[in-house]
């Protein structure tokens, strides 16, 4: 008998996702992570009485009906972290998009949305409610195809109709909308470049990529997103963690940190094992299932010895490409320099006239002012992003480059938060090389999203691979990037194990 019924390689959101749900159902789980803590990207440091969320810190999918408000209530946790404890709180607005010139607040009501509209685009009010407006159809049109399955919103979104012909009629509608770019669902705008940055900016903020990268109808899915409410949660991302942590242990799955897979042991075409480094030892353990929650990469480089497999996963690895490249500063201020109209959530980008990428765009996050777990009385934490092209970031040599570095980002910051220097308890940064070994991601890339310009959603690797036995999960497989989406990667993968038992 094999040691376990499932392995699963690390314990990003994805991994923990699979591995507490398949406890829950009885099997014996046993999740290997190389870090000293669990999380992956969804962690957070301590540091002088601060608690900074190393990358993720904007979160979705807790509306009635998405992925994790799903996940908890299978927990039976969901009353409590909601509601009882308001551990998770929606927060409003769930994001600011901040140009040279304006400063946008998405709120989840679209008329709360037309106001802020009204004020900084008033000579495009018009044509831009008409945009939200056909991108909300079209959004609503995925979901009612989609009615099934892991769109946990959708759920008895049309109890009432199913009809064939019209689903077809919808799919065709869509499938016709798939190569335009969004921003052609409106007539002529007045000010075209502003409005094409300000939509840009909040695609860039889930995808990273812009309009005309993106087909029609997965930009009204993203822009869809803080429509179903932005949440942020009491402790910062790695509380997020810990509950699916929780859920493992209760029943009776087990974690061992500072523990790397080394091997995905084969028999023939199918997986039967890994092999486990813990300091100087290396054992086999026996598994009928593996779930990886590492990336393709990883997989071809070391842990898929078999040229032919390798091969295969090669294949896959080239046609993601290359991804972002993520470089953050976590600094501890006094909250009196923060701007009374900041939110917990910004995009800025700085210069009209620089490429809408690399440091001209930066992602901020301030820890809320009723969360008093996450510093100091009178204190906040702030964490800035930038994410760089692959060849930019190989260019700098980041252990020399780091103070250097975190200053133009500090100095960058002062254009949404004047004199902020000046009130700067502490600071850090985290480089791309602290990020692979935080996470083993090459240079800390993330890749869920790729040059080719249809990749992101739908045309993402399933987690299934060339090896049988061996599934994958977190955010380079269906649906992609982001907390929410590897919650649902991880769903998938306990789905196919739980079905084939
Ligand atoms: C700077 C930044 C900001 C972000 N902000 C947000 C945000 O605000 N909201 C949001 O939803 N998303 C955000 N994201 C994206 C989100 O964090 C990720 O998409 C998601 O957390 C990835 O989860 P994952 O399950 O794919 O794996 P990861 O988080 O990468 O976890 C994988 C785990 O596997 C472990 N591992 C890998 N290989 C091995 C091995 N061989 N043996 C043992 N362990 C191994 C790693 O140590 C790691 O712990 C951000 C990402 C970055 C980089």
């Amino acid at each position: 008998m094999a040691d376990y019924d499932v392995i699963v390689i690390g314990s990003g959101i994805g991994g923990l996702t699979s591995a507490s749900l398949l406890s829950k159902r009885g099997l014996r789980v046993l999740v290997v992570e190389q870090n000293s803590a669990a999380g992956g990207l969804c962690n957070s440091i301590l540091k002088n009485g601060y608690t900074f969320d190393i990358a993720a810190s904007l979160f979705w999918g807790f509306g009635h009906g998405e992925v994790f408000h799903w996940l908890f209530s299978e927990f039976n946790i969901l009353n409590d972290l909601l509601e009882r404890e308001s551990v998770i709180r929606k927060i409003e607005p769930g994001l600011q998009v901040i140009l040279p010139n304006h400063r946008i607040n998405i709120y989840s009501e679209r008329n709360r949305l037309y106001e802020e509209l009204k004020r900084e685009f008033p000579s495009d009010m018009a044509n831009l409610i008409k945009f939200y407006q056909e991108s909300d159809k079209i959004e609503d049109e995925i979901y009612y195809l989609l009615n099934k399955g892991h769109f946990y919103s959708l759920k008895n979104h049309y109890p009432h109709e199913n009809k064939r012909l019209k689903k077809f009629y919808t799919a065709i509608s869509i499938l016709l909308k798939r190569k335009k770019d969004i921003l052609h669902l409106a007539d002529k705008w007045v000010n075209p470049s502003e409005i094409e940055k300000f939509i840009d900016l909040q695609l860039i903020y889930f995808t990273h990529k812009k309009s005309a990268d993106i087909p029609l109808p997965i930009s009204s899915i993203i822009l869809g997103i803080p429509k179903r409410g932005i949440y942020g949660i009491k402790g910062g991302a790695r509380i997020l963690t810990n509950t699916l942590e929780k859920q493992l242990i209760k029943y009776g799955g087990k974690i061992t940190c500072n523990s790397t897979a080394e091997e995905i042991i084969l028999k023939g075409s199918k997986a039967c094992g890994v092999k486990v480094r813990e300091g100087n030892s290396v054992g086999e353990l026996k598994a009928d299932w593996i779930i990886s929650n590492t990336t393709f990469s990883n997989i071809e480089d070391s842990l898929i010895k078999k040229k032919r497999k390798k091969n295969q996963f090669s294949r896959i690895n080239k046609e993601i490409g290359s991804g972002l490249v993520p470089f953050s500063v976590l600094l501890g201020v006094d909250e009196k320099v923060i701007p009374e109209l900041m939110g917990e959530h910004a995009v800025m980008m700085r210069d009209y006239e620089l490429p809408a990428s690399g440091s001209n765009i930066i992602f901020i996050s301030v820890s809320p002012g009723w969360d008093e777990t996450r510093a100091p009385h009178g204190k906040r934490c702030i964490t800035a992003t930038c994410f760089l092209s692959q060849n930019e970031a190989s260019k700098i040599n980041w252990e020399m480059e780091r103070e250097n570095k975190t200053k133009e980002m500090i100095d960058n910051l002062e254009q949404l938060i004047p004199f902020i220097s000046e009130f700067i308890d502490c600071a850090y940064s985290i480089t791309p090389d602290d990020y692979q070994r935080m996470t083993l991601r090459r240079n800390g890339m993330l890749r869920s999203f790729s040059n080719q310009s249809d990749f992101y959603g739908f045309n993402s690797p399933s987690s299934k691979t060339p090896v049988r036995r061996l599934l994958m999960v977190g955010d380079e497989v269906f649906p992609g990037s982001g907390a929410a989406h590897t919650a649902k990667s991880g769903i998938r993968a306990a789905e196919v194990i739980l079905k084939r038992i």
